[in-house]
């Protein structure tokens, strides 16, 4: 038991355990004995891997989130869903044309979506999502693939939806697409590329596998950022 700390009573996968106040949901389940080796990833909300399903103390609705995003609460009842069973397309990216006849063919589901705004409620990114599966439906790719840009692939939308249209899976799609062939082409990318493969940055790779965790989050957090 931890001495001067304010603890909340949470339930977790059924059982009831007392957690410290302010812990992640996360840091919750490891505190109360849990060894996460599923459902669980880089814990700082950019795998997707840890989506939760939760509901509050005297709110009746079933709510999504990230485990090591979600700050627990007490009275708070806590089910984790290792992975959201979702159908996933199989395509050759060489092989298809950046339009709507392509979306019609790999994801009719798309063109079900009633619009009722559920998956954009139920994103942890705060994404659009309805309005990147709207994009799709109208064929344009491009808005599509920017408005799902930081998609995490977590699922909970695809969980959610009436229409059974995996959100993710067509959005990842779009980004193919558009990269592929949409995508002005950039000089500097491709010599980039050409310096990697020819080890300009061995050092510095062999440098970053080298460090630790801690070390190597303390570098990223740290780093400069470059805007044009
Ligand atoms: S939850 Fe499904 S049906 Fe509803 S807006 Fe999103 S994609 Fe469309
Ligand atoms: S769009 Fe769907 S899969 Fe992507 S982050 Fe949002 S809820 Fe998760």
């Amino acid at each position: 038991m931890t001495e001067n700390r304010m603890m909340v009573r949470v339930q977790i996968m059924g059982e009831s355990y007392e957690v410290p106040e302010g812990s992640t949901i996360i840091m919750a389940m490891e505190y109360a004995g849990y060894q996460l080796k599923r459902g669980i990833g880089c814990r700082e909300g950019f795998c997707g891997a840890c989506a939760t399903l939760y509901r509050e103390k005297n709110d009746y609705k079933i709510k999504g989130g990230l485990a090591c995003q979600t700050v627990v609460t007490d009275g708070m009842v806590i089910a984790q869903i290792p992975f959201v069973p979702a159908e996933k397309p199989v395509y050759n990216i060489t092989e298809l044309t950046p339009d709507i006849d392509t979306i019609k063919a790999i994801f009719p589901t798309v063109f079900r979506c009633v619009a009722c705004n559920t998956c954009t409620k139920a994103c942890p990114q705060d994404m659009e999502v309805m309005d990147y599966i709207q994009a799709l439906k109208r064929g344009n790719i491009e808005r599509a693939a920017d408005l799902s840009f930081d998609c995490i692939r977590c699922g909970l939308c695809a969980l959610r939806c009436p229409a059974e249209i995996v959100q993710y899976h067509a959005g990842t799609l779009a980004r193919r697409l558009y990269g592929r062939y949409l995508a002005k082409k950039s000089p500097e990318i491709e010599e980039r590329i050409k310096e990697v493969k020819e080890g300009a940055y061995d050092g510095e790779f062999e440098e970053l596998e080298s460090m630790s965790r801690e070390k190597l989050s303390e570098k990223y957090y740290s780093r400069e950022i470059k805007l044009k």
